[in-house]
């Protein structure tokens, strides 16, 4: 009788080999196209705002400079693009600098309390024009010592109540909360909007996805802020996760080390 056990295994063996290598081309594939969407992505977005701000200056050099209110409009049209342009330029300089990991977090105890006024100072105007206020849950007094990239949580703060503001309902409220859980600040940002679907809700930290494209365009965004958001967090060893109920508001929260007891 002939033993066909060792037979059998190296079967085995072979079918293992070769439904691990199958794998690793799958993803090798997935990465590629991933990569070609990307590309597609960043060259359409980029050429949205030159192919404006081109526009606008061809008009006026073909004869629009001589009306001025034509003039100004259409100079205030083009400088918007632009902005946009830069906004956006810097924010893909921001993500990639975040996946080559060039940039090291540099971790510091500060006072995030403070750190989230100043953020919505800077975004006064945008929030004046919309009446919203901001609140935090435990008054405006008070430390919150946080341990963390300090520059990175601004932006991670600029990012969240940015796009609370853009796409909050007018005379609205901003709330942040702070609390403790154990060895670990829950940051929470919460605004009362018109709140995001289920089934776009999975999907906006990705790359460039927005809700209504047109619409969330006109409000200036470049579709990378929360997937920044998630870059900074995750390189902070944690977690952002996303809860929204429609009608009522969407809440981002996240968890950072707290600043007491470091120095
Ligand atoms: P954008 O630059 O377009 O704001 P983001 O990555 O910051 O890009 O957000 C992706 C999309 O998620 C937005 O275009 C918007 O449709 C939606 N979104 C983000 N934050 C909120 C929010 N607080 N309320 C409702 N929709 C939101």
């Amino acid at each position: 009788v002939i033993d066909t056990n060792p037979l059998r295994r190296l079967n085995e063996e072979i079918f293992t080999y070769a439904t691990k290598k199958q794998q690793e081309i799958d993803e090798l594939k997935k990465l590629e196209n991933f990569r070609k969407e990307f590309l597609a992505n960043v060259s359409h977005e980029l050429k949205t705002p030159i192919f404006a701000a081109q526009g606008f200056i061809h008009t006026l050099i073909d004869g629009a400079v001589d009306d001025k209110n034509v003039r100004d409009k259409f100079l205030d049209k083009a400088a918007r693009s632009l902005d946009g342009l830069d906004a956006l330029v810097q924010d893909l300089l921001t993500l990639s600098q975040m996946e080559t990991g060039d940039i090291k977090m540099r971790y510091e105890k500060f006072d995030i309390r403070q750190l989230t006024a100043e953020v919505f100072e800077q975004l006064e105007e945008k929030a004046d024009a919309k009446r919203i206020r901001l609140r935090f849950n435990k008054g405006n007094q008070g430390t919150v010592w946080a341990y963390a990239d300090v520059q990175r949580i601004g932006q991670v703060m600029t990012n969240l109540i940015d796009n609370a503001i853009k796409y909050g309902r007018e005379d609205g409220r901003v709330l942040v909360s702070f609390d403790s859980e154990k060895d670990h600040l829950l940051v929470a940002v919460k605004d009362d909007g018109p709140g995001i679907e289920p089934e776009h809700l999975k999907r906006i930290f990705e790359r460039f996805y927005r809700i209504e494209k047109s619409r969330s365009k006109d409000k200036g965004g470049t579709g990378l802020g929360l997937a920044i958001v998630k870059h900074i967090i995750e390189a902070h060893r944690s977690k952002v996760s996303v809860t929204s109920k429609m009608g009522k508001g969407t809440t981002f929260i996240f968890k950072l080390d707290k600043g007491e007891g470091k120095n």
